[in-house]
């Protein structure tokens, strides 16, 4: 079937879910049990290259492992107890780039499932406090689920229209880290790159429509966000292919908040850059199966234009 021939595209990613476990702890683990550790040659990105049985060390996030192709660990006792977490490698993007320190506020606009939320209180080493807003009541029960089996203690999650939360409340006078992961046309995953085309225009009007739409409700989340009077750093993502739904959406915010926020060059060694919609654009970050065998995601660093990087906590 075409999804299990596209899921084969890429490999199977592993994030060591460092509030639980450590990475030396998980690859002896995986060691003693029938896997073998395989140095990655830097020129072979190719993990369909990888041999069965074999894993390795991913080179650009750190505490994630790779797999082969249609390695299935669902049952895994490791997966189970909450010290692997089964996440794309591009969908780890965000959390690294954003990169909040412990004790600090942090905000997830977007944060259902939650893979995002559990990484970023990993990166914190499970202290200061997350604000975890998702508008589906269903999304943050599933949610709620995946932080308990995580082990993470600093999430509030909050069943609320992030739009309507309030930039002056002074809940969130010390928030200086967001991330925006909104909804999106998902034209980017795996399991949907045989019906959607990345090229708009030979979209159907329905598809169209929708994906303009959407790529209003994403400025509007990302406005919102950069309204926050403390914030330094907000990474926005999505994992849609389209120019649309992510460097038109940038670049309309950089328009509206230049004055105060600059677009930082994220993952500085990741060759696969944001199209040329905008002279910065290559600043932003782009992934596929093809562009680095990952599922497709797009990610943005906006950075307050006075940050030092260094922050008072
Ligand atoms: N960041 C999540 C993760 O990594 O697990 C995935 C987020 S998903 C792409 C987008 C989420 O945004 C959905 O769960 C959706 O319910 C939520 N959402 C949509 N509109 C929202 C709004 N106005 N406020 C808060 N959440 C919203």
């Amino acid at each position: 079937n075409i999804q299990e021939q596209q899921e084969m595209q890429i490999p199977r990613y592993v994030r060591v879910n460092t509030v639980r476990t450590s990475t030396d702890e998980v690859m002896t683990w995986f060691s003693e049990n029938g896997f073998k550790l395989q140095r990655r040659k830097r020129d072979i990105v190719d993990s369909i290259q990888m041999a069965s049985g074999t894993f390795s060390v991913d080179e650009h996030i750190p505490n994630v492992l790779v797999f082969p192709p249609g390695t299935d660990l669902h049952d895994n006792i490791l997966y189970k107890e909450g010290k692997i977490i089964l996440q794309d490698k591009a969908s780890c993007f965000p959390a690294f780039v954003l990169n909040p320190p412990a004790g600090s506020d942090v905000m997830d606009a977007c944060a259902a499932p939650g893979n995002k939320t559990s990484h970023l209180a990993a990166i914190m080493d499970n202290k200061g406090q997350i604000f975890a807003f998702d508008i589906s009541e269903k999304r943050i029960s599933t949610m709620k689920k995946l932080l308990h089996r995580a082990g993470e203690k600093i999430v509030e999650t909050k069943h609320h229209d992030f739009l309507k939360t309030d930039p002056s409340d002074p809940v969130y006078t010390n928030v200086q880290y967001i991330l925006v992961d909104p909804s999106c046309s998902g034209s980017g995953m795996i399991n949907r790159l045989d019906y959607v085309t990345s090229d708009i225009d030979n979209m159907d009007a329905k598809e169209k429509q929708r994906v303009y739409s959407l790529a209003r409700f994403q400025v509007k989340v990302l406005s919102h966000a950069l309204s926050f009077p403390n914030v330094k750093k907000v990474v926005y993502s999505t994992c849609s292919l389209h120019s649309i739904e992510n460097e038109v959406v940038v670049m309309k915010c950089l328009e509206k908040f230049h004055e105060k926020f600059e677009l930082k060059k994220a993952l500085p060694d990741w060759p696969h850059r944001g199209h040329a919609v905008f002279p910065e654009a290559s600043n932003c970050v782009r992934a596929s199966p093809k562009e680095g065998s990952t599922s497709g995601f797009f990610l943005a660093l906006f950075e307050a234009r006075n940050s030092t990087g260094t922050v008072e906590v």
